[in-house]
């Protein structure tokens, strides 16, 4: 897949490119106040507002659909502002391009549900609006990469990936774990691909998202998305993560944009003389994991000569007790350590494993 680069189908009237509104639109006023508030700071790209909601209990806000889209047209007419809502079906889709809207976004929801993306892909036969899909709600990158192909194979080259974060499996301070691995691995795969970070829904509440915001910029994604309401307190959906326009105004104002590359030559010398002792290191770590394992491999055979199993509850205990301390004494993340560990320690099963079954 080749993308179209971002700035050929939205550009930016300040950056960061930044897509803003409200989650949802509630009522003709909220979306014409929030819209002018926005237009005033003069750095939204694109406004955004659901008008169709997929909440997870039936009876919550589930949007004003069509009455909401004519909202919209005022935004664009009013304001001149770019306008972009959320699909989840063909209905969707052709009201969506019945009305004009610029840009369609795909739901977390709905990428998770091929049928859907491909319904979607199907009512878009033969339109060039662009597309941003946002990530599946679990971690699955291929079904991200299957969504996006959808789109594509319909001939839409002007696309991009919403980054929202993941449902968390276990406690999280985000709403949505950012498992920023992920986007990483997109941009590794497709780096034409624009990448858009949403950190209103990876947060999921008011006081994270400058942090989020920042690290997303920092990881070179192409833009945010962040939702604005005209009165956060009173919102139907997402009361907990919105934004005044004013807010969102001071937190982009002090969003650092740092490049991506460096003229500097004086830098670009120190960097590659540190990168080189980074390469002098990890050739050092590669040599011990080759011994690491060559250990290992010698214990698989006496635990198989003496048929003993190769999970031993007791080490495996011991290793992460006493590797915690080493890290603590260091000053290194215990998590980080641990999740090296269970790295190794998955790996060893394995070796010893296909050792004593594989002949
Ligand atoms: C939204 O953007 O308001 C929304 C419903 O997001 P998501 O699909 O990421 O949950
Ligand atoms: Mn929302």
């Amino acid at each position: 897949m080749q993308f179209n680069a971002l700035h050929t189908w939205l550009p930016a009237v300040a950056e960061p490119l930044l897509i803003a509104g409200p989650c949802g639109a509630e009522t003709h006023e909220q979306v014409m106040q929030t819209a002018a508030l926005l237009a005033a700071t003069g750095r939204v790209s694109l406004f955004r507002a659901g008008v169709w909601k997929p909440r997870t209990r039936p009876n919550a806000f589930e949007g004003k659909g069509e009455e909401a889209l004519r909202w919209l047209q005022d935004v664009k007419r009013t304001h001149g502002l770019k306008i972009t809502v959320e699909v989840a079906n063909a209905q969707h889709t052709e009201l969506a391009l019945k009305y004009g809207v610029d840009v369609l976004w795909i739901g977390a929801r709905t990428t998770v549900n091929p049928f859907s993306v491909q319904e979607i892909a199907d009512a878009l036969q033969g339109v060039n609006i662009p597309v941003m899909v946002k990530n599946p709600i679990h971690a699955d990158l291929q079904l991200w990469i299957g969504a996006i192909e959808r789109i594509y194979n319909t001939g839409i080259h002007n696309i991009a990936a919403i980054h929202r974060g993941f449902y968390p499996d276990s406690k999280s301070r985000y709403r949505n774990k950012p498992l920023w691995q992920l986007p990483i691995e997109l941009r590794t795969l497709f780096p034409d691909l624009p990448i858009i970070c949403d950190p209103s829904h990876i947060s999921g509440n008011r006081e994270l998202i400058p942090q989020v915001a920042q690290k997303a910029l920092d990881l070179g994604m192409n833009g945010l998305m962040i939702e604005s309401h005209v009165n956060p307190a009173e919102a139907l959906s997402d009361a907990q993560q919105q934004l005044t326009p004013d807010q969102l105004n001071e937190l982009v104002s002090k969003l650092i944009i740092r490049s991506s590359h460096t003229s500097n030559h004086e830098l670009i010398d120190k960097l590659a003389e540190l990168r080189k002792i980074i390469d002098e290191l990890d050739d050092e770590l590669m040599n011990v994991l080759k011994k690491r394992i060559q250990i290992i491999e010698q214990i698989g055979t006496y635990k198989k000569e003496h048929n003993i199993t190769i999970f031993q509850l007791q080490r495996w205990q011991e290793i992460l007790r006493t590797r915690g301390q080493w890290a603590d004494k260091l000053g290194l993340s215990r998590q980080h350590v641990e999740k090296i560990c269970q790295l190794l320690h998955e790996e060893s099963i394995r070796v010893q494993n296909s050792l004593m079954n594989n002949g």
